[in-house]
Formats: C-alpha cells, sequence, structure tokens
C-alpha cells in the first residue's frame, strides 16, 4: 500500500448552511460574534450556554436563534450540521471536540487549531464575492495581515461586478457556449472599462444594458484606453489613497513627474511602462505639449494610462489643462485626488493650518516665476490672520519677503520653510520674514520645499515631531532693524 501523502494544507470550501442548525457552545461575546457570522450566511444557530450576553439576549428574542439554557451535553449534536465551541472553559471546549469527532461532524474550537477539524478563514468581502484566507491555523495573525492588503487592493465595486455577472450568468453562457470562449470573453470584459463604468456611474440596469451590448457586438469588446489622472501625494507612500494604489496596480503606462517619490513609484504595477516626464521645479525635460502627445498615444492604443503627479493634480500640477486635452480628444479620464504638499508638510513638520487664536483662513499661492510673482494681489496676502502656503518658492523668496513687506506686514511674522516634506530627508526651517532669504540660503534649502507664512508657522518649533527638530535661522538677532526695500 502506498503511504498517505503528508499534508499540512487544509481542505478549502465554502458551505452552504442556508436554513441549517448550527450549533455553537457558548454564551460570551465570542459566541455572539460567531453566531452573527453564521446568520449573515443564513443558518439557524443553535446556542448552548447556561447564560446569554446581552447581545444574543436581543437575537434570542427576535427569533433569530434558538437557546439550550444548561451545560453542554452530547446529545445537542444530533441536530447539528457543525458545531462550533466558543466557551472560556478548556474542559468545555475539549467535550465538544470530543463528541463531534466521535459523531463525524466537523467542530471549530475558537483559537484552537489543534482541536478544530475546521477552521474559520479570515474573509474579505464584497458583495456575493469573498476571498477566505487560511494559513492553516499556524500564523493566523499573517492570515489577517494578508486580508487587510486585500482590503486595501479590492475595489468595492467588485461587489457590484459581481452581481452583474451572477445577473446575467445565463445569457452569457448561451452567447459563449464553448468554455474557450466564455473564457476569452470575461478576459476582454474585465481588462475594458466596465470596472471603471462600475465605478464611476452606472448603476443596475445600466450595466445590464451595457454587457448585453458587448454580448452582441464583438466590436465593443475592443479595449478603450483611459487616462487616469493621479495624486501621488507629497513622497511617504503611506499618503497614497487607496484609490490611487488602484489605478497603479491596473496601469498599463504610468507617466509620472520627477516629483513622484521612488517610494511611492514602487507600489506600481511591475510590468507598467514607466515614463518620466520631468516636471520638477525648475526643470521641464518634457514640454506640456510632448505630455499630452504622449497620453493620447498611449490611450489610442487600448492603454490604462495613470498620469501620476506630486501631491493632488489640481494644485499646482496643470491637471485642468491635461483634462482639457482629453476631453477635446474624447479620451475617457478619471480623476483621482492626492495629500497636497501644503497639507502634508504643514502635519508633517507640527504646523496647524488653521488655528482659532492665530488664522482663520489659507491661501495656496505660487512664485514659480516674475509673472506669478506680479498677478498676486499683495495686500491681500498681507492680511494678518490667516496662513499662506509658498509652493515653489524656493527661487523667489527674495522678492516674496520684498513685496510682502512693502505691503505693510510685520517683518517678525513667523516662516516655516519644509523642504522634503513628508520624506525621510525632511528638515524643516523656522524664522521671521525679516530673515527669510538669508536663512534659506544659509540652509541651502533646494527644492521640493514649500514655505508656510503665518503665525501658526512658530508652532512647529514646538510641535514638530516627524524626522529632525526644525533648524532654526541664523539671522533671527538682527532683526532690531530689518532693511526694509524701498519701492520701485
Ligand atoms: N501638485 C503638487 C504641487 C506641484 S508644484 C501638490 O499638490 O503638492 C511643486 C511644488 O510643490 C514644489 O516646488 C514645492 O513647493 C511643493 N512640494 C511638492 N512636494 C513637496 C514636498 N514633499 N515637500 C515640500 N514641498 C513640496
Amino acid at each position: 500500500m502506498n503511504a498517505p501523502l503528508p499534508s499540512t494544507s487544509l481542505f478549502p470550501l465554502f458551505a452552504d448552511l442556508r436554513d441549517r442548525p448550527v450549533l455553537v457552545v457558548g454564551g460570551g461575546t465570542v459566541a455572539q460574534r460567531k453566531v452573527e457570522a453564521l446568520l449573515l450566511a443564513g443558518a439557524s444557530p443553535v446556542v448552548g450556554s447556561p447564560e446569554l450576553s446581552e447581545g444574543l439576549q436581543v437575537l434570542l428574542e427576535k427569533g433569530h436563534i434558538r437557546w439550550r439554557a444548561d451545560e453542554f451535553s452530547d446529545d445537542w449534536l444530533d441536530e447539528a450540521w457543525l458545531v462550533i465551541a466558543a466557551t472560556d472553559d478548556a474542559a468545555v471546549n475539549h467535550a465538544v471536540a470530543d463528541a463531534a469527532a466521535a459523531r463525524r461532524i466537523l467542530a471549530n474550537v475558537v483559537d484552537d487549531a489543534e482541536l478544530s477539524s475546521f477552521h474559520v478563514p479570515a474573509l474579505v468581502q464584497r458583495g456575493p464575492l469573498q476571498i477566505a484566507i487560511s494559513s492553516g491555523g499556524g500564523a493566523p495573525m499573517l492570515a489577517r495581515h494578508i486580508r487587510r492588503q486585500l482590503e486595501t487592493l479590492l475595489d468595492d465595486s467588485l461587489g457590484t461586478l459581481a452581481e452583474l455577472l451572477i445577473r446575467q450568468r445565463e445569457r452569457i453562457r448561451t452567447r459563449f457556449p464553448k468554455l474557450g470562449a466564455r473564457r476569452r470573453f470575461f478576459e476582454r470584459l474585465l481588462a475594458g472599462p466596465l470596472p471603471r463604468l462600475l465605478r464611476q456611474r452606472l448603476d443596475g440596469e445600466q450595466a445590464d444594458a451595457y454587457l448585453q451590448e458587448m454580448l452582441r457586438d464583438d466590436k465593443a469588446l475592443q479595449p478603450v484606453g483611459s487616462v487616469a489622472l493621479v495624486g501621488a501625494g507629497p513622497g511617504d507612500p503611506g499618503l497614497v489613497t487607496l484609490n490611487a494604489l488602484r489605478a497603479m496596480n491596473e496601469a498599463d503606462v504610468i507617466l509620472h513627474d520627477r516629483l513622484v517619490s521612488a517610494e511611492v513609484l514602487r507600489l506600481a504595477r511591475r510590468d507598467a511602462t514607466r515614463i518620466e516626464v520631468g516636471k520638477s521645479a525648475g526643470r521641464h525635460s518634457m514640454s506640456q505639449e510632448q505630455i499630452h502627445a504622449l497620453m493620447l498615444e498611449h490611450a489610442r492604443q487600448g492603454k490604462r494610462v495613470v498620469r501620476l503627479k506630486g501631491g493632488d493634480p489640481f494644485v499646482f500640477g496643470r491637471g485642468g489643462e491635461e483634462l482639457e486635452f482629453l476631453r477635446a480628444h474624447g479620451i475617457a479620464f478619471e480623476v483621482i485626488p492626492g495629500i497636497t504638499a501644503a497639507v502634508a508638510c504643514a502635519a508633517y513638520a507640527g504646523i496647524p493650518l488653521t488655528h482659532r487664536d492665530h488664522a482663520q483662513s489659507l491661501r495656496l499661492v505660487t512664485a514659480h516665476c516674475k509673472d506669478s510673482l506680479d498677478t498676486l494681489d499683495w495686500q491681500a496676502l498681507a492680511q494678518d490672520k490667516q496662513t499662506l502656503a509658498v509652493y515653489m518658492g524656493v527661487a523667489g523668496l527674495e522678492k516674496v519677503r520684498e513685496r510682502l513687506l512693502l505691503a505693510g506686514v510685520d517683518p517678525h511674522l513667523p516662516f516655516a520653510l519644509v523642504e522634503n516634506g513628508s520624506r525621510p530627508q525632511q528638515r524643516v526651517i523656522t524664522g521671521m520674514l525679516a530673515s527669510l532669504p538669508e536663512s534659506a540660503r544659509h540652509h541651502r534649502v533646494q527644492s521640493p520645499a514649500l514655505l508656510i507664512l503665518g503665525e501658526v508657522a512658530a508652532l512647529a518649533d514646538s510641535l514638530h515631531w516627524f524626522g529632525a527638530a526644525p533648524l532654526a535661522s541664523q539671522h533671527s538677532d538682527n532683526l532690531g532693524a530689518p532693511t526694509l526695500p524701498q519701492a520701485a
């Protein structure tokens, strides 16, 4: 005779427990959680325990469960399809497992893989779609960890998609009776725009109509390219949104700015084509027209393009122009916001952008070039009780100081310069407006850096929590007589 194959893995199965009695021994909160899960699967739980938790009482009163108000006895198993032992008494749990084994009823003993003849997996659920994860009971923490990862990757619209495919199952089978053809249909369907449309706007009825159109007309199944305009946040990969992560995982092509950190890019699908389209402050390796042309070229080839931008795509990111271009060329698009530099840098420097005592409003401005400096309303920017967040300002700090002082701002107004905000190499320099350009030069501040001006900036000195403490300005001593620039 052959020796039995050694096995360390469990046989995975999904059990249909609708209207089937399942015995839960124990009446506490652990038992209650098991009962609730069983009810979701349509089972008829029978709870055996001298006492019931409050929640179980409620379920009993509503008629959702039955109750055997007693100590465990073997004959409770007579009617059960499965049994779960959830008492805090090891001897009782043992007795339940033994009795179940004698009757060949599968038993789960909560938190005891050895005693259990079936395990309850960690679960990710999207509508009728269920993904069960098991480590064979040996490493439940790892299974839970993977469950959390899947939770972030799997979009909510998958549930809607599963419902749609269940509703249309017969139609699809009739149209493609052969398995091979059916499989190819599904591959094209799922790689196409349907998942995106479900996320964006289709309701159930429209989705049915859309799928039936696909079944009628083969051409409708041609891949349709699209562009997602995605904000990558300021650099810390933890600040990427779940939607951005999903888009990066589905992308065929990623066109990214230089500002997007390597840590964030590492989250993207391995085999996506990555193209750096430059565009970090001061250096333009590719013109806006060239970027437009690249998006168009790839989308027209049916590719899913992710246009990945630092921070948020609509804050000093020319995202609007890119969408107008796509719209003019009939390319489908979506926009996924990101955490913009002002929000991230302030948080990571310990600077509340608004504060009841110091600032009631926040202005985002850019000091990119002479033009942008000239068009700003400096009188408005000089108001007190507000916070200014100045983007792309490193080269323009002299001018920013000059105009603000001319507009009457107090030279003692605190500033904070945040370089590489949210990244491991983050630096924060604090000081007063009067010495702003000098201290930036002294500390050799480089792009990307964000300037925060306003009373709140001083709070960085006490509220900082990330990375190194703020570097104090070396020039605050000579504040006695700030040199006011002469009006031109
Ligand atoms: N769309 C981006 C801004 C692009 S403009 C956003 O929403 O954040 C580029 C400017 O943003 C830089 O010059 C700098 O001022 C600022 N910036 C972006 N990321 C930054 C970071 N990690 N730290 C500091 N400043 C940053």
